[in-house]
């Protein structure tokens, strides 16, 4: 029978005892903050392969809300492609940058993606692909700007792993490796979530506003430096050594925090009403 993997151990993140849970204390003004969220590990919990995870229709329902709440100024920043995440949000009209910032959909329209080498972008990939033919203990996941190897149920494998790419994009001009939880992951090397939101936040509706950025992977820790030093509020989900401000135990804990400013916003103006 296989025992069930406890992602965070697995991965050997410890708890920093420096950054406690205290994201209750954090109030979010929907007037003045754009909102910019990771999705998988922060809006929706991690699963065995990627594409097991779960979405619910109260995750879609509490996307609608918060867009309309902070005036459309809510994006949501994931390493996954684009195409991936229109699929499983389907009904979210608000802006969603794909592939670390390689992809940006603004209003319900895809704007041109990065400039990549695709020519090298397809050997890297064929290598890959055969080495995971050759150790199915790797799972590659096939992205438009990249190639992950995911190794979730291996952990063991990980240091034959990271030769392997180390090896297939040394001295590369144009792609590096990113280290994500129990996978590694090949992307153009000026792509970063840094930079997809300093570019979303150039859009009106979040132009001027507090960036509040809450991601769960050593992917976004970029991110928490980059808006932590643009005045931002930074929230990690899960245990680890981050970067950010805040910490929130798990996806659903986000969620309720969310679900909290949403209500509690609509009880202000209830009773501003009467
Ligand atoms: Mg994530």
């Amino acid at each position: 029978m296989q025992q069930h993997l406890d992602y965070y151990s697995l991965v050997g993140f410890k708890p920093d005892s420096t950054l406690p849970d205290e994201l209750d204390r954090l109030g979010l003004s929907a007037q003045q903050t754009a909102l910019l969220v990771d999705f998988d590990g922060t809006l929706v919990d991690i699963a065995p392969t990627p594409g097991s995870i779960r979405v619910t229709s109260s995750d879609k329902a509490l996307l609608d809300q918060l867009h309309a709440r902070h005036g459309g100024a809510l994006a949501i920043v994931s390493g996954r492609n684009l195409e991936e995440i229109v699929h499983y949000l389907d009904t979210f009209k608000g802006t969603i940058s794909g592939g670390h910032g390689a992809e940006l959909r603004r209003n319900a329209r895809t704007l041109p993606g990065i400039d990549c080498n695709f020519d090298r972008l397809e050997h890297i990939k064929s290598a890959v692909m055969e080495f995971a033919v050759i150790d199915p203990r790797v799972i590659a996941e096939d992205k438009r700007f990249g190639i992950v190897l995911h190794f979730r149920q291996h952990p063991e494998v990980e240091g034959k792993v990271r030769d392997f790419v180390g090896c297939l994009i040394e001295d590369d001009e144009e792609f590096e490796m990113q280290s994500a939880k129990m996978a590694i992951e090949i992307k153009p090397k000026d792509v970063s979530k840094a930079r997809a939101i300093e570019r979303i936040m150039q859009f009106d509706e979040f132009r001027g506003r507090d960036i509040v950025f809450a991601g769960d992977d050593t992917t976004d820790e970029v991110a928490f430096a980059w808006v932590n030093g643009q005045g931002g509020t930074t929230i990690k989900v899960g245990e680890g050594v981050t970067a950010a401000q805040y910490r929130t135990a798990n996806p659903a804990s986000f969620k309720k925090w969310l679900r909290a400013q949403f209500n509690s916003a609509q009880l202000k103006l209830a009773r501003q009403g009467n």
